[in-house]
């Protein structure tokens, strides 16, 4: 992963991973103050918010939260209709403040945006989508300036703001932790997707030469989940898993990590174990099909902890049809899910030890000859986490965090701290429409 960052970091397409500048050079400090809203246009859900900051640091006075289900048809449409549909909710929302707002409804609010797609960005509030990635697939918008898109949407819709940050949900994720814990170098989101982000040195950053920042920093996304490197041992399932999929060949890391694939990756190999033993019975139809056995099944029957394993036997019959099955094969099938969700847990370690290593907090920077590992003065270093898969499966948290441990040595990974960042990525985007806000 650190070999890779650095080939990225070197040059445009040096590595399958992207390694893009975000323009966020500084990070919010806390002394931030005022009402900020945010948008936050991730998979299935788009989610506006409403963060009133107090100016002190960890004194986010409220924030509120919307959610709303983007229609199916949107997100192969056109453009115009996606940000019509997101303007319009925005809007709603927007009125729903009523008189007790202190914001007039023409006066102009500063919005921060979260994206979480790919974008080659130009400044810290304008860049261009370079791929759709999840379900999206609106083909006139790849190219297109992204902010620009949104703030025509605005106008159309008589909304007076202005998108003062366009930001990945790492960043945003980043900025959360940064606000509450100033020794976050790091975020991570492991959900349905994965990816990281990490402040970077200007210097290090050698394929853009000529920026100058005022803290001699940038924020780079590393667009993590295509991270690909003949090191990792991929097994028939991946391989299979990789060529069926609608991106063959990219999303390496993601395929072997994120919530949209651990199920898949279980049900394949149930699906080998029914064809070639009769141990599950009759193959299941229910096994042929792709994606059908989600993460969280896969979850509630990894952390199954009754004795006779009855929430196995309950999710084989609802989810897979597969009824009867005696109590030591059920055993079995809690083994697959541990197996595949302890790599996931443990590459997804190995990734945030990368970023460390890259920036030399992960203790191997301070040794010098002679000293042993327990002299390493090791500065207190927090890594911003998110996402689904990390929050609420329990067994992958402990595999994560325990191959930390393995990875670190105890010495080191007493001073790795994680910190779970709840809204992170929306809440995050506000504070850096914050840092961001226009003063006219
Ligand atoms: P997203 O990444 O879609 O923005 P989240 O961060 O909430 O949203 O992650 C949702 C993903 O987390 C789901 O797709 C699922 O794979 C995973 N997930 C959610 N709940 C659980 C659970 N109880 N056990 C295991 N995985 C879960």
């Amino acid at each position: 992963m650190a070999v890779e960052m650095h080939a990225g970091l070197a040059s445009e397409g040096g590595s399958k991973l992207r390694m893009l500048l975000t323009y966020v050079d500084n990070l919010p400090s806390g002394s931030e103050k005022g009402t900020y809203y945010a948008l936050h246009l991730g998979g299935t859900y788009f989610r506006m918010l409403r963060v009133k900051l107090g100016g002190h640091r960890s004194s986010i006075l409220s924030h509120e939260v919307e959610r709303q289900l983007i229609p199916q048809h949107l997100m192969t449409s056109t453009t115009e209709d996606l940000f019509d549909f997101v303007a319009s909710s925005l809007k709603e929302f927007i009125e729903r403040e009523g008189s007790s707002s202190a914001f007039p409804l023409d006066r102009r609010r500063e919005l921060g945006f979260t994206f979480s797609y790919p974008v080659r960005q130009t400044s810290v509030s304008s860049g261009v989508l370079i791929k759709w990635t999840k379900q999206f697939a609106i083909k006139d918008m790849v190219g297109k300036e992204v902010v620009e898109c949104l703030q025509q949407a605005l106008t159309r819709k008589g909304l007076s703001m202005r998108i003062s940050a366009l930001v990945n949900d790492t960043v945003g994720t980043l900025a959360l932790g940064h606000y509450h814990d100033e020794d976050t170098v790091a975020a991570v989101i492991i959900g349905t997707g994965t990816n990281a982000c990490y402040v970077e040195r200007m210097d290090a950053i050698i394929k853009c030469q000529g920026i100058l920042t005022s803290s001699g920093g940038m924020v780079v996304n590393m667009e993590w989940g295509n991270f690909w490197s003949s090191h990792l041992p991929r097994t028939s399932y991946d391989i299979d898993l990789d060529a069926e999929s609608p991106n063959p060949n990219e999303q390496g890391f993601e395929k072997m990590i994120s919530g949209m694939y651990l199920g898949d990756i279980v049900r394949r190999v149930l699906l080998r174990m029914s064809q070639e033993s009769d141990i599950l019975g009759p193959v299941s139809p229910k096994l042929l099909t792709p994606f059908l056995l989600r993460t969280p099944s896969v979850a509630t029957m990894h952390e199954d902890d009754s004795p006779d394993l009855a929430k196995v036997a309950k999710v084989l019959g609802d989810d897979l049809e597969i009824t009867d099955v005696p109590l030591k094969v059920r055993k079995l099938v809690v083994n697959v899910c541990d197996v595949v969700t302890r790599r996931a847990a443990r590459l997804a370690a190995a990734g945030i030890v990368g970023i460390l290593k890259k920036i030399s907090r992960d203790g191997s920077g301070g040794i010098t000859s002679g000293r042993s590992r327990s002299d390493v003065k090791m500065r207190r270093t927090a890594v911003a986490i998110e996402g689904g898969l990390y929050t609420k499966y329990s067994m992958f948290r402990e595999y994560l965090n325990e191959a930390m441990i393995e990875i670190l040595g105890e010495d080191v990974a007493e001073h790795v701290i994680l910190n779970v960042m709840e809204d992170g990525s929306g809440i995050g985007a506000s504070l850096l429409a914050a840092s961001h806000a226009s003063n006219d």
